[in-house]
Formats: C-alpha cells, sequence, structure tokens
C-alpha cells in the first residue's frame, strides 16, 4: 500500500470520485509535512512569520506597579467614604523619574501615567476629580475604590509565562509584545518554498499575441497574489505547453526546489492531454472529482525527482476554481506545511438577498457582496454570473457565500454563511 492509501483508509466516508470537502481537507491535513528548518530573524522581519518555539517571558512587563492615570497616588485605606479625604502632597512621581522616598499614610503623590507607585500606594485619584492647594488634595467620596487606577507589575506578562506560543503567525500585536519583552530577535520556520505554473496550449502569456481560440494566462498571476499574502517564497515556472518532456523536465525541477507544487490546468475527467499522466508517473497522486462548485477535479498527491519531495496541488484550469480550491484546500495546506497553528477563519451570517438553488450533497462556494442593512444586520447579494471561469464574479465580491454539503435552496432572505475577503489585521 502507498502512503496515500494509508491515508484514504483513515478518513470516514472516504470516495475520490464524490469526495466531500470536509473529507478532501482531512486528507490533506493527513498528508502535508511541515518544515523544520528554523531561523532566527530581527523581529521587525518577522511579521507574518511563524513561530518556531515557545516565547517565554524572562520579565515582568509591567516591571513595577504603576499608575494607569495621571492624578494623585494614595493609601486605599486612607479614603474616607462619606467625607471627602485630605491628604498631604509629599512630591511628584513621573513616568522614567520615580519619585524617591516614603509616602506615609495621610499622604498623597502627584502622580502621572506610567510612574512607579512609590511602597504602600494602591490607588490613583484621577486629577480631574481632585483639588489640590497649599500642599494638600482633597478628593471627594465615592470617586474611586481602593485598587483603582494601578497597573501590577506582570499583569500584561509575567516572568516565566508563554508569551506567545508555537505555530502563532505573528501579527502586529506580537512584534510590539516581542519588543516589550526586550527581544531583539525571534524563531521562526524558515519561509516555505512554492512552485506554480500554469498548463494549457491555449494559454499566451502577456505580451505574446492572442490569436484565435487562445486565452491569456490569468492563473499564474492569481496564484502570484495568493501566495505572496501567505508570505511563502515562490518559483513561478511560467506556461507550460502541452508536451510531455517539458511537462516532466518542469515537474522535476519543482519537485527539486520546493516544498510544494502547484498548477493548474490539465486536471479534468477525460482531459486529453498529458497533464495527468505525467504527474502519476512522477509520483504517488490521485485525482478526486471533490463534492463542490466550483472545482471539481483536482489531483494531489506527492512528486519526486533525485531524491526531492514535494507536495503536489493539481488544481482545475477555470480562474474562479483556481481561486477556490486554493481558498478550500490549498491555503490551510500552506500553512500547516509552514508550522501554522490551524485557525478556523470567522464567518458572517448574512441575509441572502435572493433564492439560491443549490442541490443537497455538495459544497457551492458562490461570490457575493455583503454589506450592512440600516437596522444594522449584514445581507449578501450574489456577484452576477457565477460562471466557474468568469474572474470578474470573484473580482467584484467581498465574501464567499458557503453553501455546505447538506444544505439545499436557499430562500430570499434566508440567512447563510459568508467568508469575508478582508480584515483589520
Ligand atoms: P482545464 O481545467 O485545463 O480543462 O481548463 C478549464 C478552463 O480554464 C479552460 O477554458 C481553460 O482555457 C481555462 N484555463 C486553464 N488554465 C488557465 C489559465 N492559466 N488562465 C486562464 N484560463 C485558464
Ligand atoms: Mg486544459
Amino acid at each position: 500500500m502507498t502512503r496515500l492509501q494509508d491515508i484514504a483508509s483513515c478518513v470516514a466516508g472516504y470516495d475520490p470520485n464524490a469526495l466531500p470537502v470536509a473529507q478532501a481537507q482531512e486528507f490533506i491535513a493527513r498528508l502535508v509535512p511541515r518544515v523544520d528548518t528554523i531561523e532566527s530573524v530581527p523581529i521587525r522581519s518577522a511579521l507574518g512569520r511563524v513561530l518556531a518555539r515557545d516565547v517565554v517571558s524572562q520579565i515582568n512587563v509591567p516591571a513595577s506597579d504603576n499608575s494607569a492615570m495621571d492624578g494623585y497616588a494614595l493609601r486605599g485605606a486612607d479614603l474616607l467614604v462619606d467625607a471627602p479625604t485630605a491628604l498631604e502632597l509629599v512630591g511628584t512621581g513621573l513616568a522614567g523619574d520615580a519619585f524617591v522616598g516614603d509616602v506615609l499614610a495621610g499622604q498623597c503623590l502627584r502622580i502621572m501615567t506610567g510612574a512607579v507607585m512609590p511602597a504602600g500606594l494602591d490607588t490613583v485619584v484621577p486629577q480631574e476629580f481632585c483639588s489640590a492647594s497649599e500642599g494638600k488634595v482633597t478628593i471627594p467620596p465615592g470617586v474611586v475604590q481602593p485598587g483603582d487606577n494601578r497597573r501590577l507589575a506582570g499583569e500584561d506578562l509575567a516572568a516565566g509565562e508563554v508569551a506567545l506560543h508555537e505555530g502563532r503567525v505573528l501579527r502586529p500585536a506580537d512584534i510590539g509584545m516581542l519588543a516589550s519583552l526586550g527581544q531583539a530577535e525571534v524563531a521562526v520556520f524558515r519561509k516555505l518554498r512554492v512552485a506554480f505554473f500554469s498548463t494549457g496550449d491555449e494559454l499566451r502569456s502577456i505580451g505574446e499575441p492572442l490569436a484565435e481560440g487562445c486565452v491569456n494566462d490569468s492563473n499564474r498571476y492569481t496564484m502570484w497574489a495568493m501566495l505572496q499574502r501567505l508570505g511563502v517564497d515562490m518559483l513561478d515556472m511560467g506556461v507550460v505547453r502541452d508536451d510531455p518532456a517539458a511537462l516532466e523536465a518542469t515537474f522535476r525541477r519543482a519537485a527539486e526546489s520546493a516544498d510544494a507544487v502547484i498548477t493548474s490546468g490539465g486536471v479534468s475527467v477525460g482531459e486529453a492531454d498529458h497533464t495527468k499522466r505525467v504527474m502519476a508517473a512522477l509520483g504517488d497522486v490521485l485525482f478526486w472529482r471533490i463534492a463542490m462548485r466550483p472545482g471539481r477535479p483536482m489531483a494531489i498527491g506527492q512528486i519526486r525527482s533525485s531524491g526531492h519531495n514535494a507536495i503536489l496541488f493539481g488544481l482545475p484550469g477555470n480562474p474562479v476554481a483556481v481561486m477556490v480550491t486554493f481558498y478550500a484546500f490549498v491555503r490551510n495546506a500552506l500553512l500547516a506545511m509552514s508550522g501554522a497553528t490551524p485557525q478556523t477563519l470567522p464567518m458572517l451570517r448574512a441575509a441572502s438577498d435572493k433564492a439560491i438553488r443549490k442541490k443537497p450533497g455538495r459544497t457551492e462556494y458562490q461570490r457575493g457582496v455583503v454589506s450592512r442593512g440600516d437596522d444594522g444586520s449584514w445581507r449578501v447579494a450574489i456577484t452576477g454570473s457565477q460562471g466557474s471561469g468568469i474572474l470578474r464574479s470573484m473580482s467584484e465580491a467581498n465574501g464567499l457565500v458557503v453553501l455546505h454539503h447538506e444544505q439545499g435552496s436557499v430562500a430570499a432572505g434566508e440567512l447563510v454563511d459568508v467568508l469575508p475577503f478582508d480584515g483589520l489585521i
């Protein structure tokens, strides 16, 4: 038995000719290996990289109790509950220039945000509540409780605590956290190398004359852009003609230089070209018909050349199918290969503006525009024609409407799941 067959036998309900999306995702998750090389990079080069080790805080952040407000620091025990509290003002503490000396019962300190709280003081009264004159500060009753407006040492990060876990894709706040820990460099997994090319005799590259029956190769550019967003290293291998020798040479070069190889086109059932045959000859490759729309045909497996292995994703040729299969399968697989801990993407529930026809037994990814109605609820309109060759439907959309495997037709006004394209960070 080959390894792919081993995996298939672990996936309940595996049927290569009508494979539910969830089963295909499970299969791929079991197939893909994780990179194991770790490198250290300066934190400003670490945005979007995957953390290779837990980051444990060596210090307390903040290092000392300090004030959260500009105001007066005092002992909570001195506050009177039903009468103004009058305290003697003994000095000032600034951020970076702490008050030196004791502040006793009945005394208080002028304090600025971030200034260290002297021993014994546990409360800060914001300055706008207080009146100060001739060395005395008066605080009305009830404006603060003991312990208010004080930040505790280690409340952000305590020494010895895991600040960031291995497998995290680093975001802006994480870069700042690393800086707050005083860490100049961080251990990340090496970047994944991904090779990609388009197959099809009808494809022309930008600048080549477009003869009758030919189309410009758009998939390679969409692929470049999608991979760019994932932060992987890319190897663009161009358009490969339907010629066995050219295909084999390209697949071999890809397998030797990349962790993953992504192709588009040539994997349809009944396809007359050589792509499938060459894929199968170079490794362990399955040809799936996935219960989804768009994106039904797909090849998956491993190819080998000169002792090097690469995971192969043979995507369909239609431009929308390329994007949908990339987001349904390849994105998560590349993230897992990069060492990232799997994350579930947030979805919106939005009311469909029209009825949508849908057969149970396959997952459909329609392209939609989500917007917020006057009542604050989300609604979604499907973008124009949903043909799998119509890339404009994807370009005009701001989200994918996910009609799940078991789901049937949707009535106008019914809530559907939408995967938004855009996020804040
Ligand atoms: P295939 O999966 O090879 O049967 O291709 C399906 C459809 O997608 C055909 O109409 C192709 O012309 C088109 N197509 C395939 N590859 C590309 C590409 N790289 N850019 C634009 N269209 C493509
Ligand atoms: Mg083709």
